[in-house]
């Protein structure tokens, strides 16, 4: 049967009311890890913060953050919370940006988890008539396993593909009659483009949505993605430290992903002073689990640089929105002294018609910093000749002058040549890191 919500009391419980269930579940939370955390006790014991200071959902701003290196410090098990044997689940992060984080979980977290993910698929118009068709990565990687796991509780036929095998997806995708698909936003592209190329079209296909993530992706992607497959595309957010997907997702006015706010208080934070910023302001995105229990976190720094959105939401849930994240901070390319994203690349990229195919290349000749964007040539266009190709790069480098500030250069390549990605894409070389 067709829902609106998966959790209708708690996705559109009134503010004051969730105020207080989070302040209630807040100060649960920081006592349990006041208890049984011993590296966040002594971090308090510092900071000179007790568990009886926070009488007020602000006075989490009394406690320390947490970043991805003080778990590193504590691999494996220094943030265990529970007895091991409580735990029923391990998974751990993609080590995008260096040596993996393990999280634990027991029953109730991946409980807890999964209806995140249940959430997430009703408000892309999920329900037990669909089959989901899961391309997240199985395995260590929390996309397949959050997403299955939230399929099933729904009560949907679940289609366990994990990643690769591309010939494969598109047939069972087309036998089984799958209606929705959940994989990164990279690999959905390569999807559509794949099946493009053997003559297929959006209506050659039974999908309706989509619920894409793990990675940065811009609205421009956004809308090739909904065109290639015939379908509306949905955000997806989240992280292994809080969980996994479904921290925060989408609902059909695809303006910005819901916080699961039930579970997880968010705070917007200047990564450089650690200020706490007003709501509305772009910044670094920090977060605090609320009902954990193996593996809690209080003021987690994401690294995820957004902005959070109060407003009412015509789907009726009550949950504040963020932003898409526009990359990390540590994604930020410093560039001649101008912060460059590489999400302003993509768009300027595929505002010009040009396919989700591209590597950034950044290097340091005799101490000038240099940028190079290859992108592939749209297919229509590879046979142009090379006065026309000039053109278009010339065009092209203008185009990302106006976007960032700087001159790029600009390489055209032939079709299919640049490695596509089955997970998160790697699209940024960055030399000067590696010397
Ligand atoms: P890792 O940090 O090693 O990549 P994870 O697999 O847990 O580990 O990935 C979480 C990170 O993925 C987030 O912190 C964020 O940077 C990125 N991410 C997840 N979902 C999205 C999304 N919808 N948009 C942008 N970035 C996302
Ligand atoms: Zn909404």
């Amino acid at each position: 049967m067709k829902k609106r919500f998966y959790q209708p009391s708690l996705e559109t419980m009134p503010l004051e009311q969730l105020r207080t269930l989070q302040l209630e579940k807040l100060k649960h939370q920081v006592l349990h890890m006041w208890n049984h955390v011993a590296c966040y006790r002594a971090k308090m014991e510092a900071a000179g913060v007790t568990p009886d200071d926070i009488q007020t959902l602000e006075d989490i701003s009394r406690l320390p953050f947490l970043s991805k290196s003080d778990l590193r410090d504590e691999y494996p098990y220094g943030f265990l919370a529970v007895p091991l044997s409580d735990c029923i689940r391990i998974q751990s992060t993609s080590g995008t940006t260096g040596k993996r984080v393990i999280a634990y979980y027991t029953k109730g977290d991946v409980n807890l988890w999964e209806d995140c993910c249940a959430r997430a698929i009703v408000a892309a118009g999920g329900s037990n008539e669909d089959v989901v068709h899961v391309s997240y990565g199985y395995g260590l990687f929390t996309g397949g396993a959050g997403l299955n796991g939230g399929s099933q509780k729904l009560g949907s036929l679940t289609l366990p593909m994990s990643s690769g095998n591309t010939e494969r997806q598109i047939q069972f995708m087309q036998d089984l009659s799958s209606t929705i698909l959940c994989c990164t936003p990279s690999y959905a592209a390569y999807l559509g483009e794949s099946m493009k190329s053997r003559g297929l079209g959006p209506d050659d296909n039974r999908l309706k949505a989509g619920i894409f993530g793990a990675e940065p992706w811009t609205e421009e992607m956004r809308q090739e993605i909904q065109s290639l497959l015939g379908i509306k595309a949905y955000d997806i957010y989240g992280l292994t430290e809080l969980s996994g997907p479904g921290v925060a997702f989408e609902c059909e006015e695809q303006k910005g992903m819901h916080i699961n706010e039930d579970h997880f208080l968010a705070e917007i934070i200047d990564p450089d002073t650690g200020e706490v910023l007003p709501e509305g302001s772009i910044g670094e995105l920090v977060l605090s689990s609320l009902d954990k229990e193996a593996f809690p976190l209080l003021r987690y720094r994401t690294r995820d640089i957004c902005r959070l959105v109060r407003t009412e939401c015509s789907c009726g849930r009550t949950f504040v929105k963020m932003a898409r994240p526009m990359g990390r901070s540590d994604d930020m390319l410093i560039i001649r002294g101008v912060n460059v994203f590489p999400s302003q690349i993509e768009t300027v990229l595929l505002k010009e018609g040009y396919p989700p195919n591209y590597m950034i290349e950044v290097d340091r000749v005799r101490n000038t910093d240099t940028l190079l964007i290859q992108v592939e040539l749209p297919p229509e266009h590879f046979t142009d000749l090379l006065g026309d190709i000039q053109k278009r790069e010339d065009h092209l480098i203008a185009s990302m002058r106006d976007m960032l500030g700087i001159t790029p250069k600009v390489q055209l390549v032939p079709p299919h040549t640049i490695p596509r990605s089955e997970g998160k894409a790697v699209r940024v070389i960055d030399h000067r890191k590696l010397t």
